[in-house]
């Protein structure tokens, strides 16, 4: 027995798949380019050469499931594994869905509703779904959304100051996003640190191409530096994060730029890559650094400053001493730099690293990085949202 976790995109499909049992991860791939005449793909089997991905130009996301099927069937290792049950990533819940749900035609057009909110991901998600319904008639299928977490978060919290009717006939309020690898990496440092369930108060900042921080007390979300998009908050690969609201009409103003333009430059161009102008991936910039490429260098500093920024603004909602900070995702799993510089920003709330543990605890299995028996503690957790997603799944089916 086996769950397939699905994360279907607007050009790909990525997929991990899961012994329902064990947890092990049985195989894991990626089609991509899919609607253009390179579509393209890899199925990974450990333990296995990796295997292409056979489609067709122009291929469907539904191609791209039967094609995946196929690929697994040739598997020496899984030809006999039955897919009894998917899991699906879908990015907005709006404020409809609080949890991980099973599918139903009306679950599909609530996710399709929310398009004007996430237009980028829920429609392709929703086609995900039903590409998978196609392909697997007979398996149920449940939906796992980045922003449930956040449906605990007050409304002081979530209210954006502007008038209310934008709020009631707009959706408009801040919703967060990531939620699935905060929860998973929470409740993973809860375990490590044997914190008490009932009386916890964490940090977590997940720092991958895109970028969120959460405040967490026993268990529940209660703050996000994201907003109603995952532009808001610190610098991310290439978004901006937090900008002056004007600026958009300002630029607009200035160059003559559309609006459209200004808020693709915000989220395509900018954050590292802007402030850097060569890349977007901290492996780089951190090359480029050691290298003495002041821009690279200044690309770094902001990113670090504006993350402890967004974590000292978090623990007003923590309302408490918090216990841990946790870094997850690429950049926060794999760059003792970024966690080194965050850190030392934050040293008058009582944050503090031991320079060896930050540089030996590293993605493979994360740990504690600060000094023995200092509080609070920090620690690096590995993300695992595939994990995530096939537990939930489980968890709704049982
Ligand atoms: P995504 O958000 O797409 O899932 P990831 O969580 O894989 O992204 O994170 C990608 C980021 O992690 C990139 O900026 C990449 O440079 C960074 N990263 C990965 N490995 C390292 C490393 N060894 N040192 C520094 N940064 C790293």
């Amino acid at each position: 027995m086996a769950t397939l976790v699905i994360n279907s995109g607007s050009s790909s499909v990525k997929f991990a798949l899961f012994d329902t049992l064990s947890e092990a991860c049985l195989a894991s791939g990626i089609a991509e380019c899919l609607g253009t005449e390179n579509a393209t793909g890899e199925l990974i089997v450990p333990g296995e050469k990796n295997r292409p991905i056979n489609l067709r130009k122009g291929a469907t996301a539904t191609d791209a499931m039967h094609a995946i099927v196929a690929a697994l069937r040739l598997s020496p290792a899984l030809k006999n594994v039955d897919v009894t049950a998917l899991g699906h990533r879908v990015v907005h819940g709006g404020e409809r869905f609080s949890g991980p749900e099973l599918v139903t035609d009306e679950v599909i057009s609530g996710i399709r509703d929310l398009c004007s909110l996430a237009p980028l991901h829920n429609a392709p998600n929703a086609s995900g779904i039903e590409a998978a319904q196609a392909v697997f008639p007979k398996a149920p299928n449940i939906v796992v959304f980045d922003t449930a977490f956040y449906q605990t978060i007050a409304p002081k919290v979530y209210r954006y100051a502007v008038p209310e009717n934008l709020y009631t006939d707009h959706a408009v309020r801040r919703y967060g996003f990531h939620g699935t690898s905060h929860q998973f990496v929470s409740t993973e440092a809860v375990k490590r640190l044997s914190l008490d369930l009932n009386n916890h108060r964490l940090l977590s900042a997940h720092l991958g191409n895109g970028c969120s921080a959460t405040a967490i007390v026993n268990g529940k979300a209660v703050d996000t530096s994201m907003g109603i998009t995952p532009l808001e908050g610190m610098v991310m690969g290439t978004r901006s994060g937090n900008v002056d609201p004007n600026l958009h009409g300002y630029i607009v103003d200035q160059t003559g730029m559309t609006l459209k333009e200004v808020t693709e430059m915000l989220n395509k161009v900018s954050g590292l890559l802007g402030l850097s102008g060569t890349s977007n991936d901290m492996r780089t910039l951190t090359a480029h650094h050691l290298n003495g490429d002041s821009r690279a260098t200044l690309a770094i500093e902001v990113f670090c400053f504006r993350l402890a920024r967004e974590l000292a603004g978090l623990m007003v909602s923590l309302e408490g001493t918090p216990d841990a900070l946790l870094f997850t995702g690429g950049i926060g799993e794999n760059s003792r730099i970024v966690r080194e510089i965050t850190v030392k920003q934050l040293a008058a709330f009582g944050f503090a690293l031991d320079l060896e543990s930050n540089l030996s605890n590293g993605r493979d299995r994360g740990g504690v990085i600060s000094p023995d028996g200092t509080s609070p503690a920090v620690l690096v957790v590995p993300t695992n949202e595939e994990l995530a997603i096939a537990r939930a799944t489980k968890a709704i089916l049982s």
